[in-house]
């Protein structure tokens, strides 16, 4: 293409597509070393705190400790790009922005190349500083979550990231490795034998006969795993699999719950690989077909896991990482809809002392969503393209839909989605989901969010791939 034009107009065309797409160039100049620096914290919630944000039973034992585990890429010719995932519930409004905030000044670098997600464990905090600062005008200080709990976590975890620079290591080799669970992941929609359609297999639902014997439904039965390395030195596994991650919850033993202890196992198996663990898009996928909630299923749930954690590490193919590149699309998801969602209603239910503290909450966290719809502040929707692979992190309780649709948008390539990034959207059903009714109180986004969604996708995943 450069046949007609001078050098330097080529290079000018280059830039120019780089500014209005908002992409770094693609690393792969001859000197240009990539290294990764893996680092964690603790971020157990103390007892006595809320969980879920609305369970009325707040957090009396520690079951096991709740990890924040991440990494830092950097590169001499672009700035660093981050990754965390906590072994929390939610992240939200405020208080994601002070996390990716805080990790953008330890790193140096920008809020948007942070990727931050939460597990989604159930025993385990939502925080949303909004909401909080709603909460704390009508008494009910530290309901939602502590405040002073919540800095320390965000401190230490910035610490540890500090750290972590001195120990980085060159990144010479991308590890890409598949496997298929078995026994996990289910639908949460199921067609009763009249063809009432609902969404109530729930995470412990196969006690039931009828939801143990339903089928799967769409799920995405993969587990992905990404991994850095340098030579034939392993550096560190990244996995992703698309379920919620609850076997059994809501009596306060705050727990990382399977997907933890699966970690915990793989971390023992592979002691100097730090080991991190992602939630794919799964606001409709629960291990409900399988798991009874009984408390030995934590241990099994987490066998299967660890299994195919394994597996994905035995089948790893190894390339020479060629291409970092980094990409962010801006999205603003619509609000939802109904009368109870109005300032004015949400207001009095705030204020209202008669009602119970889990419903105030609700309201306050709602408000706290509706202040940010209207200060108009979107959704990072980023990427970070190795070439062969890409990771995406989604909003909220993205539906299993958005995933598949991701790997639809480039299916020539490893595509990791990972779900519960900024998560005030609550569940995000996909258009076919809104069209089977799927009603929740845990919903605030409207119909049209598929749509602003599979835009902002086209515009982060790799290019050449979008227009087939
Ligand atoms: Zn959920």
């Amino acid at each position: 293409m450069c046949r007609d034009r001078s050098r330097l107009s080529c290079l000018a065309v280059a830039l120019c597509f780089f500014v209005l797409f908002g992409t770094d160039p693609s690393f792969g100049a001859a000197d240009e070393v990539v290294r990764v620096a893996p680092f964690s914290a603790d971020v157990t919630v103390p007892l006595g705190h809320r969980c879920m944000g609305v369970l009325p039973t707040k957090s009396k034992t520690i079951d096991d400790p709740l990890d924040a585990r991440g990494f830092v890429l950097l590169s001499d010719n672009q700035q660093p790009i981050v990754l965390l995932a906590l072994d929390w519930c939610e992240v939200r409004n405020g208080a994601y922005d002070e996390w990716r905030n805080a990790l953008a000044a330890a790193a140096g670098t920008t809020r948007t190349r942070v990727l931050l997600s939460a597990l989604h464990q159930h025993d385990a905090p939502v925080t949303d500083s909004g909401a909080q600062a709603w909460l704390d005008k009508v008494g009910l200080q530290g309901e939602l979550y502590d405040r002073e709990f919540h800095s320390d976590c965000i401190r230490r975890v910035c610490e540890a990231l500090k750290e972590s620079l001195a120990t980085a290591q060159p990144v010479t080799h991308l590890g890409l490795g598949k496997a298929r669970v078995q026994g996990i992941a289910s639908s949460r929609r199921v067609v009763h034998p009249d063809g009432r359609v609902d969404f109530d297999r729930y995470s412990a639902s196969g006690g039931n006969a009828f939801h143990a014997n339903a089928p799967e439904g769409d799920i995405d039965p993969l587990l992905r795993t990404i991994s850095f390395w340098n030579g034939d030195k392993p550096l560190l596994a990244l996995h992703s699999y698309a379920t919620h991650p609850m076997s059994h919850y809501g009596k306060g033993g705050v727990s990382a719950d399977f997907v933890g202890l699966a970690r915990r196992l793989r971390q023992k198996d592979l002691p100097g690989v730090p080991q991190i663990y992602v939630s794919g898009c799964s606001g409709d996928v629960t291990a409900g077909k399988f798991n009874d909630g009984s408390p030995q299923m934590r241990p099994l749930l987490a066998e299967r896991l660890h299994k195919a954690m394994t597996e994905a590490w035995r089948a790893t193919q190894k390339q020479p990482l060629t291409q970092l590149a980094f990409r962010s699309a801006p999205l603003e998801l619509p609000f939802h809809e109904g009368e109870e969602f109005k300032r004015e209603q949400l207001l009095a239910e705030l204020e209202n002392g008669q009602l119970k503290t889990e419903t105030r909450i609700l309201a306050a966290m709602s408000l706290s969503s509706l202040d940010r719809v209207e200060r108009k502040q979107p959704i990072d929707l980023p990427c970070v393209d190795f070439g062969p692979a890409q990771i995406v992190v989604f909003p909220g309780e993205a539906f299993v839909g958005y995933q598949l649709m991701a790997q639809q948008l480039s299916p020539d390539t490893f595509v990791m989605s990972i779900g519960y990034g900024e998560s005030w959207p609550g569940y995000i059903p996909t258009k076919a989901a809104f069209d089977d009714g799927f009603g929740h109180g845990w919903r605030w986004v409207a119909r049209g969010s598929e749509a602003k969604i599979v835009e902002a996708l086209k515009k982060v995943l790799p290019e050449t791939h979008v227009t087939k």
